[in-house]
């Protein structure tokens, strides 16, 4: 067969509430109140090639698992799904780890702004800070949902917890909507419900830290009951 030669480039980079792995959904959806901005490089950053977009609730983000590639890909992974018990071909996962890198997620796009260069604004995100993108493209309810697909070997329900926070993290939210206008408090609630630890340290009843919009939150999860014991604006 005839070799076929192109150049992949980067059409943007995602800036988003997640500047860690750790605690970022395993799709896109789980957390609506995960936030992002795509902003658009040279040049791809020209106002037509967005024309007609805005009319479009969702898109699909094709891009690199920058984070990933350092580690090389695996022809079979431990999905955390499965608890890490037991391995799936990469090509039956969504795993990070695949060859060529490639990530696809279908987001919801908020809106579309002009003022900073094109900028989409984006929710619903499963993507790490200084992710770079490949391409956009609109989801299509008529083409992209499939009535009677299924989900394989992924189970139908998530860990579900009771999300609590201390008087003074649930203070700290408060201040920082105030300030920010982003909702610290749901993004923590949709992130715990999902159960991040690894699956080997389940067992464990100590205390985790994850940084979400940079804030330090420190959590515990003990019998189902998940509590957050402190928000801390890190330093940078
Ligand atoms: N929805 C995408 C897909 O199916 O291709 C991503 C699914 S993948 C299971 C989601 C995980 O990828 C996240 O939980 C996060 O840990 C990881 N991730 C997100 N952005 C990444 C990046 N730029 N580099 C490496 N890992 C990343």
């Amino acid at each position: 067969m005839k070799q076929l030669s192109t150049t992949i480039e980067v059409i943007g980079f995602i800036r988003s509430c997640f500047t860690e792995k750790f605690g970022i959904p395993r799709q896109p959806g789980l957390a609506p109140s995960a936030v992002a901005r795509l902003q658009l490089i040279e040049p791809f950053n020209r106002r037509e090639m967005v024309r007609g977009l805005e009319a479009f609730s969702h898109v699909w983000v094709q891009f690199l698992f920058h984070q990933a590639v350092a580690d090389g890909w695996k022809a079979t992974v431990r999905p955390p799904r499965l608890g890490g018990s037991q391995r799936k071909g990469i090509f039956a996962t969504r795993s990070p780890h695949r060859p060529n890198f490639i990530g696809l997620s279908a987001v919801k796009l908020e809106k579309i702004t002009f003022v900073d260069g094109v900028i989409l604004e984006l929710s619903g995100v499963d993507l790490l800070d200084g992710t770079p993108v490949l391409d956009i493209k609109p989801y299509l309810v008529s083409g992209d949902r499939i009535e009677d697909a299924n989900d394989g070997w992924v189970p139908q329900k998530s860990v579900d917890f009771t999300v609590r926070f201390v008087k003074e993290a649930a203070m700290f939210c408060e201040r920082y909507q105030e300030n920010t206008g982003n909702c610290l408090s749901a993004l923590i609630r949709e992130v715990l419900v999902q159960d991040p630890r690894p699956s080997s340290q389940r067992e464990h009843k100590d205390e985790f830290g994850m940084l979400l919009f940079g804030v330090n939150v420190r959590w515990r999860i003990e019998n189902d009951i998940c509590t957050v014991l402190s928000c801390e604006q890190k330093l940078s």
